[in-house]
Parts: structure tokens; C-alpha cells; sequence
């Protein structure tokens, strides 16, 4: 038994500030929410549009759990696919110009499911070293060969790709990095990928809802085709105030995706009332430009603040604003700080981000009020 020695690693983990906690929520989430009582500022939630408790969402989960019940009974390929499910994928087909679309019950699953479906031993994936960790996960459990190349760093993933003798290669990226707020260099990317019959996944969970004329993402934003890109994967539990996942591409693509990704195949359809509030607020997504301009607006006027106190940000225009501190208790304590002074911001230690680049995460959400930056940014002030 000795050699588990539970209590002995999670000490460790206490003694390096690297122990996890979770804080227990009452009520919706939004831009205030509620712990213990007591009312906090929100800038830790990936709720960019202000989706999450939206009153058509309400109603249109409420509708589809009448008719559709709670649990979808099955799996997809069973019978827990629903005229919802459905439904949704056609509109995010619509939505991200692609062929089709597929669901998936998470976004973890989706790329886990979708790069061990393109790649296996022969093959070789090559990813940015700050991809999310799903993605990172996805290529080791697919067993091809895993390389990863500096942040950004087109110019390495160019030797890599020609050092490769593999049959099949795949790169794989954050559209909008999750942990820094700033973009893949897609353009380079793209060419890369042309040049060597590559193929480029690309992951845009925090670009989806927040960039492009309707919300469709990064590479809407860039004007970036199937063709340029043909694995784009986005999530419903961050700008589209839901849960779950997908994947679009082409007609091929999406079939393949339902004969081989394990983690499609072998898990319970989400519930069908789930798709339909995803589908009432992907029309929100669509229609309210306005959120997107005001996520602009607050991100602008966050920036522009902190230039005025000296403090330092990663570059970023998306509304995912890093304060790098550089060590875990340093970023403890500034958020324990801030917490005292009524504001929830995220702090992220390593193994989320490389040791050393430890942080603030700050996310603004299209339902802040400026008054509630200016604040922030005096609480920062008087913390960092
Ligand atoms: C959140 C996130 C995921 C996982 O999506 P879930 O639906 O939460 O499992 C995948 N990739 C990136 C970049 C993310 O930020």
C-alpha cells in the first residue's frame, strides 16, 4: 500500500503551490456569480458572449427536455441520435462554410476522437508546444510519431516536416491559444502544409463565437477555406454558452470520423435539450454583432488601461488577456489578492502553461460593463 503514498504527493503538491482547488458556485454563471455567499466580478469564465444563462437558451432547453426527455438513451450510432443533434449539425455546417458538421459529447473527445482517427504508427503529427492539452493527448494516443515545434515557430515545423519520411503527416493547432489569447500563424501554416501533402487541424475553441463577421471563428475571420484547412474543431462550452463539441470538413471527412473515432462511437449522445439550447443561442452567436463589438470595446479599453499602470501583458487582441508573473506562488497570491478584493481571475501554474510563465488569465465577456474594467484594472493596480 506504502507505495501509493497518497498523502505524500498531495503534500508535495501543497509545498510547490501546484495543489488544485475547486470553489463550489451557486446560481448561473455570468459576469457576477455567487461563492459562499458572497458576489464576485467575474473575469475567469470562457462565457466570451454572455450565452450561458441567456433567457432563449432557458426556454429552448426547457421546450426540447419536454419532448425529448433528459438522457439520450445511447450512443449516436445506436439510437441517441436525435432530430436535434441533427439539426445543429446542419447549422454548424452552415455556419462554418463546411461540408457537414459532426457532434461530439466533448471537446476533449473530439480531438482525442479525430487525431487518432487520421493518424496511427505510420503517421507522424507535429503540434505547437502550447496546443490545449487535448490535442497534445490526441496525437501521443494515436501513435504516430509526435513531434512538437516551438510556439509559433513556422520556420521549425518547415525542418521537421521535410526531416519526416512518414505516409501521412498532420499538424495540428490552436486556432486562438487558450492560455496566451494570441492566433496561430495560419498563412504559414497553410503553405506548410501545401507544400509537404500535409494535413492542418485546426482548434478554434476560443476563436469560434468571438472572431469573424458572424461569429465563425478564426478562420472565417482570415477567409481560410475546407480546402486550406480541412479539420476545423470548435466547442458549445465556451462563446456558445453550452457544452459539447464539434468537428467540420468535408462529406468524407465527417463519414470517416463515424466509422473510426472511438470516442464518437463508444459514449452517450449528449442530451438532445443540450443541442437544442446550443442551437438557440448559435443564433444569438449569428445575429448579435454587437457582442462581438463590445468584446472589442472592453479588450481595447483593458489594454489601454493597463499600458497606463506599467503592466505587462502578453500581445493579444482576443479577450483572453494574460499577466504573466512567472512563478506559482507570485500567482497565487495575486489572485488570492484579488479575490479579497471581490474579483475572480484565473491562476494558471505549470503543467497548464511551461514553468516560468505562470499566471493571470484574464477573459472579458460581451456582458462586462466598462465600469467593471475600470475596476478591474484599480484592483490589478493595486495588487501586481
Ligand atoms: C476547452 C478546450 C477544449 C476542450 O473542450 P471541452 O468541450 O471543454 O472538452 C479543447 N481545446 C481547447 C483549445 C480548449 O480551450
Amino acid at each position: 500500500m506504502d507505495s501509493w503514498d497518497f498523502a505524500g504527493r498531495l503534500a508535495q503538491l501543497k509545498q510547490q503551490d501546484l495543489y488544485r482547488s475547486r470553489q463550489i458556485i451557486n446560481g448561473p454563471q455570468g459576469v457576477e456569480v455567487h461563492l459562499d455567499g458572497v458576489c464576485y466580478n467575474n473575469f475567469s469564465s470562457n462565457d466570451y458572449l454572455g450565452l450561458a444563462n441567456h433567457p432563449l437558451a432557458i426556454k429552448a432547453f426547457k421546450a426540447a427536455s419536454e419532448k425529448y426527455g433528459v438522457g439520450s438513451g445511447s450512443a449516436h450510432l445506436i439510437c441517441g441520435h436525435s432530430a436535434e443533434h441533427h439539426a445543429l449539425e446542419e447549422e454548424l455546417a452552415s455556419f462554418t462554410g463546411r461540408d457537414r458538421a459532426l457532434v461530439f459529447s466533448t471537446g476533449y473527445m473530439a480531438n482525442i476522437g479525430a487525431i487518432s482517427a487520421l493518424v496511427g504508427q505510420q503517421d507522424a503529427v507535429f503540434e505547437d508546444k502550447l496546443n490545449h492539452a487535448s490535442l497534445i493527448d490526441g496525437g501521443l494516443i494515436s501513435g504516430a510519431r509526435f513531434r512538437r515545434y516551438p510556439h509559433a515557430n513556422v520556420n521549425r515545423l518547415a525542418e521537421l516536416l521535410q526531416q519526416s519520411a512518414a505516409d501521412k503527416k498532420l499538424i495540428v493547432t490552436d486556432g486562438v491559444f487558450s492560455m496566451d489569447g494570441d492566433e496561430a500563424p495560419l498563412r504559414g501554416l497553410i503553405e506548410q502544409a501545401k507544400k509537404t501533402q500535409s494535413m492542418l487541424m485546426v482548434d478554434d475553441a476560443h476563436g469560434i463565437g468571438v472572431l469573424g463577421h458572424t461569429g465563425g471563428g478564426l478562420l472565417q475571420q482570415q477567409g481560410v477555406s475546407q480546402e486550406q484547412v480541412p479539420v476545423l474543431m470548435g466547442t458549445f462550452g465556451k462563446a456558445l454558452g453550452s457544452f459539447g463539441a464539434f468537428i467540420a470538413g468535408s462529406e468524407e471527412l465527417i463519414e470517416t470520423l463515424i466509422q473510426l473515432a472511438r470516442p464518437y462511437i463508444y459514449t452517450t449522445a449528449p442530451p438532445a435539450a443540450v443541442m437544442a439550447a446550443t442551437r438557440a443561442n448559435l443564433k444569438l452567436c449569428i445575429e448579435d454583432g454587437w457582442r462581438r463589438e463590445k468584446l472589442v470595446a472592453l479588450v481595447e479599453q483593458f489594454r489601454t488601461g493597463a499600458k497606463q499602470i506599467s503592466l505587462q501583458l502578453l500581445e493579444s487582441s482576443t479577450p483572453i488577456q494574460a499577466v504573466v508573473l512567472g512563478d506559482n506562488e507570485l500567482t497565487m497570491a495575486a489572485s488570492g489578492a484579488l479575490k479579497k478584493k471581490g474579483f475572480l481571475v484565473g491562476a494558471i501554474r505549470s503543467p497548464t502553461v511551461p514553468q516560468g510563465s505562470e499566471r493571470l488569465r484574464i477573459t472579458f465577456s460581451a456582458s462586462h460593463s466598462s465600469t467593471q474594467v475600470d475596476e478591474l484594472l484599480s484592483a490589478l493596480s493595486e495588487v501586481v
